[in-house]
């Protein structure tokens, strides 16, 4: 039987969870697919491929090089370029894809979300007065902090972020989620954190902040997401399963 090829776009825990998923599968040959941004990369059990295709061109050359079936996009919300690129790509080779992503996060009661839409809009919406503030937005995107340095940061990422260095009252912490509410209730007590800044990244790991954030009556900055991508969306594993079963049956 013809083993279906299938690209997981990655970088997320819903594209380990497929990849986990899929290993048991005997009808498909999946292959993972990471940008290699983080230093250590979580142990695969399926096969990996690491790096930037080059672009829409050289995404869709990658396709019909490797004759990939279908593509599962499970990049995270935030990586716009590289899901718009693979809506792109899927289109010129005719490879059917589908979105593999947690739905956003939504205001619960209590919460105090300041909500905007770029990491500029954030910096602005700390005030001009000091705070004490909690930034786990990510890596990359630290610098645009740098014109409010009268605030002190704590940062969280997984690799030590660059732009740290050009905080000038910065601590980091690096830590991988997910993260247990007690934890970050503890943390944020103990850090005297006046305001949190985050993406809408949604999903359960990281979730717990937004929780303790509620609970202590500490104002959330919250990124919304760019544009989803133009693509049938599933936000289950089951449900990317059952997108993928009629492609298996295909001859
Ligand atoms: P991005 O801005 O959308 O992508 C930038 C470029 O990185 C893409 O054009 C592509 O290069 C390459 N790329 C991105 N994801 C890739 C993948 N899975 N496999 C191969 N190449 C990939 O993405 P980003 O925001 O920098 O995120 C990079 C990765 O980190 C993504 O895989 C994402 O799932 C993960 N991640 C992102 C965030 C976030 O907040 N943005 C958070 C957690 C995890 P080419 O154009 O050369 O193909």
């Amino acid at each position: 039987m013809k083993r279906l090829r299938l690209l997981i776009l990655g970088g997320t825990s819903e594209a380990n969870a497929l990849a986990r998923r899929l290993a048991k599968e005997p009808g498909v040959a999946p292959i993972l697919s990471l940008a290699g941004v983080t230093e250590k990369t979580a142990p695969s059990p399926i096969p990996q491929r690491i790096g930037g295709f080059g672009g829409v061109e050289g995404l869709a050359a990658y396709l019909r090089a490797e004759r990939i079936d279908t593509i599962v996009d499970a990049t995270h919300p935030f990586a716009a370029r590289m899901s718009a690129n693979a809506v792109e790509a899927a289109r010129a080779t005719g490879t059917p894809l589908v979105v593999f992503t947690r739905p956003p996060w939504r205001p619960q009661q209590g919460d105090r979300w300041i909500e905007v839409q770029t990491m500029d809009e954030a910096v602005d919406a700390l005030g001009p007065a000091r705070k004490s503030v909690f930034l786990t937005q990510g890596r990359m995107q630290l610098a645009a902090f740098t014109r409010a340095p009268q605030h002190s940061y704590l940062v969280r990422a997984i690799d030590r972020p660059a732009e740290v260095d050009a905080l000038s009252d910065c601590r980091l912490i690096l830590a991988r989620g997910p993260f247990a509410l007690a934890d970050e209730l503890e943390l944020m007590r103990k850090e005297r954190i006046d305001v949190l800044v985050t993406k809408n990244s949604g999903g359960a790991a990281t979730y717990p902040k937004i929780e303790a954030s509620r609970m202590l009556g500490v104002p959330v900055v919250i990124v919304r997401r760019p544009k989803p991508p133009e693509a049938e969306t599933l936000h289950a594993l089951d449900d990317v399963m059952a997108w993928i079963a009629p492609h298996r049956a295909a001859p």
